[in-house]
């Protein structure tokens, strides 16, 4: 084993969380025209929705000020139940995030991100937020920004492309989704010095969090309190 645990940097936007989704609401409602007549298969500039200069500065502002995107966007499928299944098999999850890429709603920007990342139950020891510098130690990356993952690659880094369609241009590893990061990671962890695996058929994913906090701890501790799993109750009557 190594002496101490893989690190795998974990990129938000584009990444865990679904970004064009929710900017893409914001620019449809700000420009009055229909939602799905803004492709998702979009540039990095955004040039397929129409936008001018100067606008995605502006509607991102309101996107995080006003319409509180960082607390509210989609998270992208799987997400939390693979970083589960990677921290349990001993993986440190460090979230890393270039949310504070302009000087305005810093304390929205981090708070509604906090509270997303609980609603979501996505496990994380360390978050990060940062600016232009893309590198915080980690052993592997995982982005989807074509500058940020060249850039990691080269101070030498290994990075994983999370498929997007304007991503589409760089060489892999690349992941089309959360089954194939936890795969691709999974593989490096072992090289680097052996992943604890979970048992078969135990797997209490991102659920565990909900199922611990539906009862408080008193009752926990007293074997006699109303049982609020539904699993158990469920015993119970049978
Ligand atoms: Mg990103």
């Amino acid at each position: 084993m190594a002496d101490r645990a893989f690190i795998l940097g974990v990129d938000l936007d584009g990444v865990c969380a679904d970004h064009t989704l929710a900017f893409r609401q914001v620019v449809a409602d700000d420009y009055g025209v229909d939602v799905n007549s803004l492709p998702l298969e979009r540039s990095w500039g955004f040039s397929e929705w129409g936008m001018r200069e100067g606008d995605f500065e502006r509607l991102h502002r309101i996107a995080v000020m006003e319409r509180r995107m960082f607390r509210d966007m989609p998270v992208v499928p799987g997400a939390a139940e693979a970083l589960w299944r990677l921290s349990d098999a001993g993986i440190w999850i460090r979230i890393i995030t270039h949310r504070l890429y302009v000087n305005w709603g810093h304390e929205i920007a981090i708070s509604d991100t906090a509270r997303w990342l609980d609603t979501h139950r996505l496990p994380y020891r360390d978050l990060c937020f940062l600016g232009a510098k893309p590198e915080v130690e980690a052993d592997m990356y995982i982005d989807d920004a074509p500058h940020n993952i060249e850039a990691l690659r080269e101070l030498g880094n290994d990075v994983i492309v999370f498929d997007q369609p304007y991503n589409a241009g760089l060489p892999g590893p690349r992941a089309t989704s959360w089954a194939e990061v936890e795969e691709i990671v999974i593989a490096a962890a072992a090289t680097h010095g052996g992943v604890q695996t979970s048992l078969p058929g135990i797997d209490a994913g991102a659920h565990r969090l909900d199922a611990r906090r539906s009862t408080p701890v008193e009752e926990r501790q007293r074997p006699s309190a109303t049982v609020h799993d539904p699993a158990q109750r469920l015993l119970e009557d049978g």
